[in-house]
């Protein structure tokens, strides 16, 4: 908030003058009259600001909404991590328990290869990546002075913000190319994290669609098979069902294989079936989900801009088409350069080791200064 005592006296100047002025037109008493304008002006006063516009008017309003979220998803953090860790280990518990075994007594061998290597590889993406995205700093700037440059200061923290830098609510602290803060991660996505955090989503949705496609033949019968027998009522163990194997295997050219023709439907096959089921439908939704949320922040990273700068950047436009002028987002190098930048490719063979790979790499650049476009020729990675 930015006072002004000398426009706060003209203000109440003026509204003497204009008591002044109708004083012959009112029958009110002069003290009354002067008692309501000075307290028109106390009120007026409260949200006087020379800066004041709506964005900062849409805050007050909304501060203790913005207070209480940001409060929720604190304490929530803790519980939406372990929620990620409990339900993909579920699933993965699943693909051990259930499904690989009906791989390796049905599958041929080349399909059983497949399945193992592109299985663990994408597990392995997964876990390298949430650990590192939970664990890694988003990066913070400097409290003490130094020589960086800054374009504005927090208003909460009292320190300068270099260029893409915001201030994070749930945090508490001003972080390095914010992009937004991730619950599901309990930590901010910023300069040093933001790698981690498209590469676990991805890998994540890559890891639900191979379960929701390889595993949709299974949904399928053992959600019919779990109908039939629940209408039929003959769900409970130990009754036997004839000419009919409940554990169905699908090979890969699509024939449908009767793995185990078992006399009854026991209570163990009603959990398989009951996981099957579990592990399609919480696959296919997430996968949904979280390729959506994958596909925004690819295009958000191919212009070059984060989810904060989405929005400023749409603002700036505005403002500058309204001047006849076009904006153009500094930090925006090229499309297939943002990706280099922002995968840390130098050379060829980094996108096998340092995208197709666990790779502990640090970004590009310190998060403090930015190259704006037209950037260097000697900074752009081959
Ligand atoms: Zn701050
Ligand atoms: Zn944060």
């Amino acid at each position: 908030m930015r006072w002004w005592p000398g426009s706060l006296l003209h203000l109440f100047c003026c509204l003497r003058l204009r008591v002044c002025a109708r004083r012959g037109r009112s029958r009110l008493p002069l003290w009354l009259r002067e008692t309501w304008a000075y307290m028109r002006l106390m009120f007026k006063s409260l949200y006087f600001n020379s800066l004041t516009n709506s964005d900062v008017v849409f805050d007050s309003v909304f501060e203790p909404v913005f207070w209480t979220v940001e409060h929720v998803t604190r304490w929530f953090g803790t519980v939406f991590v372990c929620l990620v860790v409990v339900l993909t280990s579920s699933i993965v518990l699943i693909a051990y328990v259930v499904l690989l075994p009906l791989v390796l007594n049905t599958y041929s061998l080349a399909w059983i290869a497949w399945h193992l290597c592109y299985g663990h590889w994408n597990l392995v993406m997964i876990a390298f990546h949430y650990y590192k995205a939970t664990k890694t700093s988003p990066g913070f700037p400097p409290t003490v002075k130094n020589d960086v440059p800054f374009v504005s200061v927090c208003k909460k923290c009292i320190i300068p913000k270099p260029a893409r830098t915001h201030h994070c609510g749930i945090c508490n602290s001003c972080i390095l190319k914010m992009d937004h803060h991730c619950p599901w991660l309990n930590n901010c996505v910023g300069h040093f994290n933001h790698r981690y955090f498209f590469s676990f989503c991805l890998f994540m949705t890559m890891g639900c669609v191979y379960c929701s496609i390889s595993g949709r033949n299974l949904f399928l019968d053992a959600y019919n098979t779990l109908e039939r027998f629940k209408h039929t009522g003959m769900e409970k163990p130990g009754i036997p069902v004839t000419g009919m194997g409940p554990l169905i295997g699908i090979l890969p050219s699509g024939q449908t294989h009767y793995q185990t023709p078992s006399p009854a439907y026991t209570y163990k096959d009603k959990m398989i079936h009951k996981s099957i089921i579990y592990m399609w439908v919480l696959t296919s939704t997430v996968g949904v989900a979280l390729g959506c949320l994958t596909v925004w922040h690819a295009v958000l990273i191919s212009r070059g801009e984060t989810s904060i700068e989405r929005h400023i950047n749409i603002k700036e436009t505005k403002r500058m088409a309204k001047r006849g002028k076009v904006y153009k987002n500094p930090f925006h190098y090229g499309r297939l350069n943002n990706w280099k930048i922002f995968l840390g490719v130098e050379k060829r063979s980094h996108w096998v080791t340092r995208v197709l790979l666990p790779s502990g790499h640090a970004p590009l650049g310190d998060g403090l200064t930015w190259d704006v476009y037209p950037v260097r020729k000697d900074m752009m990675p081959v």
